[in-house]
């Protein structure tokens, strides 16, 4: 046997399985693990520490764990609980060593905070050699034996990536929600959180133990190397993690300003964010680092923790309820996603009732049925998610249903999207092109505030606009009349002539709102921003071709979804059926406004009625000018932003005596 090829091969088979690609079946990686155990065994003297066979453990010890000083302190990083910290964070940044940057804007890299135990790593010529945990910081404990049986943690680095000398890098060990429900399975007392499972299994003395917990590790900070590595940057690391075959967490961003690390935030924890519910394992927050290592070093670290890093903390809410029902509910791209009643439950403050699933496979994977109690949690200001069952009581199954529960036509399940946890998802859609819940919700999004921004057209008119054949695309609406209109149920003159004056004010549209508009499915705001600013034109998005959707920075999936769409021809054919300058189609324009002026610093602004541009093209310029926007007059408004047809706010603020600002006063404090 060539015991290193083995070795290596055996590697090779172990990283292609965690990263959800395997190459062979487990029996075949078992079988070759144990030939080469049993050969290692029969030759003692090619018995090597980092051997794929020492993940099964050693030996257990008795006494204490050593304890070991660490090369550099690991320290703790300062905690920030609201976006108003964060900012500051931020801003106090770019005036330390924003000079080194255009525009003054520090690049940041945000990512997930894993919710584990920190371990610090030391490699001698590629070699793992010693394992520590946080201990104090300034000494840890010697867990290398329990370490080496992660599979994530690689015992040598591939060959090429790291020569000579040493290299210590730290990361979170954690552990998978399943990973735990598993383990727990096999034990008589249950662990009540991945957290204390990993904190327990890391100082287990018998690391065989240890080898049958699921323990799994990301690589996340980067300490010294005394060779220079092929990086400058947190964001370089990562990269460079992946050569190394180092898992990395999901979802890090490298962000330019402010405002955009207070998105990646908010993509994160936000109302509207998956990114949380989606993913198999426990995180606690963000972290927000200065991304460049040399500027990190610029402004250095402080008595206890880095003054280059934040952790963007959530706190997180739990309670378990009874369930109730599930029904069924149709969304804009055709999906058709589970709701979960519970009997009400109070949470954070806030009674539930509901919980909409994102799909359908995941009502199959937690196996819900009727009378379950299931665990709820609220992090952020994500609405709560369903965790897990935690006491099934064997009712009722809940089966999707075979027919569209809005139009009767029959269901149909695609399959794809890989999830975080490497789940292939199942989407059930109803098959119906004219589904009225589609296209209800479909234009309902459109017109909404963030997207066209037409007010006063509700979610009962769009119904009843559906039901009657008026609208069968957003841009129906610009055909509507006064007429039309009355023979609404609930119509009147006034009404009718309102809303047709609303829907023309928004004749323009920006390229990336007309994109957004469509409803094209898996393409949301981001991704028409960056389709906009890519191709520019309506005429070139028309043509694009797959390499180029890829150029302008979305994903592979995503633009094969839009590539689909495009190639079904939806810009040839309907929309150019359509009487030319129905709405007018703005070419993309650079607004980016040169950020951080403290133009509005201490503004504390609140906005209402209608104004010529969507809400947050207001939010953004107020965040980027250092102001801050508030969504109720409160004692600490300074300003009110108002539009036409204000409602209340703009006689609270009155009789406040706050001042009032007009779009056009707003827009002459940013010059
Ligand atoms: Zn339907």
């Amino acid at each position: 046997m060539n015991v290193t090829e083995t070795r290596s091969t055996l590697n090779k088979w172990n990283y292609a399985y965690r990263i959800g690609q395997p190459i062979v079946s487990d029996l075949e990686f078992d079988k070759l693990l144990a030939e080469l155990a049993t050969y290692e065994a029969a030759h003692p003297e090619l018995v090597d520490p980092n051997s794929p066979t020492q993940r099964i453990g050693v030996e257990p010890f008795s006494g204490d764990f050593a304890t070991v000083a660490h090369n550099a302190p690991m320290l703790s990083i300062t905690n920030s609980y609201s976006n108003e910290e964060t900012k500051a964070f931020c801003a106090k940044m770019n005036g330390k060593i924003g000079h080194h940057y255009k525009h003054h804007n520090v690049e940041f890299c945000v990512d997930l905070k894993i919710d584990g135990c920190a371990v610090s790593l030391r490699y001698k010529d590629g070699v793992l050699v010693q394992a520590l945990t946080r201990g104090d910081g300034k000494t840890g404990e010697d867990i290398t034996a329990n370490v080496k049986t992660i599979l994530d943690v690689p015992l040598k680095l591939p060959e090429g990536v790291w020569h000579g000398g040493e290299l210590e890098i730290r990361g979170e060990i954690y552990m998978e929600r399943a990973g735990l429900a598993n383990y727990n399975k096999t034990q008589k007392k249950p662990i009540s959180n991945t957290r204390s499972a990993v904190a327990g299994s890391i100082k287990l003395k018998d690391s065989r133990e240890a080898a049958k917990r699921p323990l799994r590790f990301f690589a996340h900070t980067f300490v010294s190397a005394s060779e220079p590595l092929p990086f400058e940057t947190q964001s370089g690391f990562y990269t460079w993690c992946f050569t190394a075959n180092m898992p990395v967490a999901p979802h890090w961003a490298v962000c330019w300003t402010i405002q955009e690390v207070i998105q990646t935030c908010d993509k994160f924890y936000g109302e509207e964010s998956t990114v949380i519910q989606d993913l198999p394992f426990d995180t606690d927050g963000a972290v927000i680092r200065v991304n460049n290592f040399e500027h990190q070093a610029e402004v250095g670290i402080g008595a206890t923790s880095p003054n280059y890093c934040l952790a963007h903390k959530v706190e997180k809410f739990e309670a378990t309820a009874t369930v109730v029902d599930v029904d069924w509910s149709v969304g804009s791209s055709g999906a058709i996603t589970p709701r979960v009643w519970i009997e009400p439950t109070l949470i954070d403050g806030t009674v539930i009732q509901k919980m909409s699933l994102s799909n359908v496979s995941l009502l199959q994977k937690h196996g819900v049925r009727k009378g379950d109690i299931v665990l709820i949690e609220k992090a952020g200001k994500i609405i709560p998610r369903l965790v897990c069952v935690v006491e099934s009581k064997g009712g009722e199954e809940f089966l999707p249903p075979s027919q569209c529960p809005v139009c009767d036509e029959p269901t149909g399940i695609i399959s794809g999207g890989l999830k975080g946890d490497g789940q292939v998802v199942k989407t059930l859609f109803c098959t119906n092109e004219d589904c009225p819940a589609k296209l209800t919700r479909k234009i309902q999004k459109a017109v909404s505030r963030d997207v066209l921004n037409i007010d006063g057209i509700g979610a009962e008119t769009i119904n009843a606009l559906v039901e009657a054949g008026h609208v069968k695309s957003f841009l129906d609406l610009y055909l509507l009349t006064e007429e039309t209109l009355l023979t609404l149920p609930r119509s009147g003159k006034n009404l009718a002539k309102k809303m047709v004056a609303a829907i023309q004010a928004r004749k323009r549209i920006p390229l990336a709102k007309f994109l957004q508009a469509i409803c094209i499915p898996n393409t949301g705001e981001r991704v028409c921003e960056k389709i906009a600013a890519h191709f520019k034109s309506l005429d070139a998005v028309t043509v694009a071709t797959h390499s180029e959707l890829l150029e302008s920075g979305i994903g592979e999936y995503v633009a094969q979804v839009f590539m689909t769409w495009l190639d079904e021809g939806w810009l040839v054919d309907v929309w150019a059926d359509y009487p030319p300058h129905l709405v007018d189609v703005d070419d993309y324009k650079d607004t980016a406004v040169a950020p951080d002026s403290q133009k509005l610093a201490g503004m504390v602004i609140c906005i209402t009625g209608t104004l010529s541009q969507p809400r947050n093209h207001f939010q953004k310029l107020i965040e980027v000018n250092g102001g801050v926007v508030s969504s109720s007059v409160t004692g600490k408004t300074t300003h009110l932003l108002a539009g036409e047809d204000c409602g209340s706010k703009l006689a609270k603020a009155q009789k406040a005596g706050i001042p009032v600002l007009t779009e056009e006063e707003f827009d002459a404090m940013m010059l």
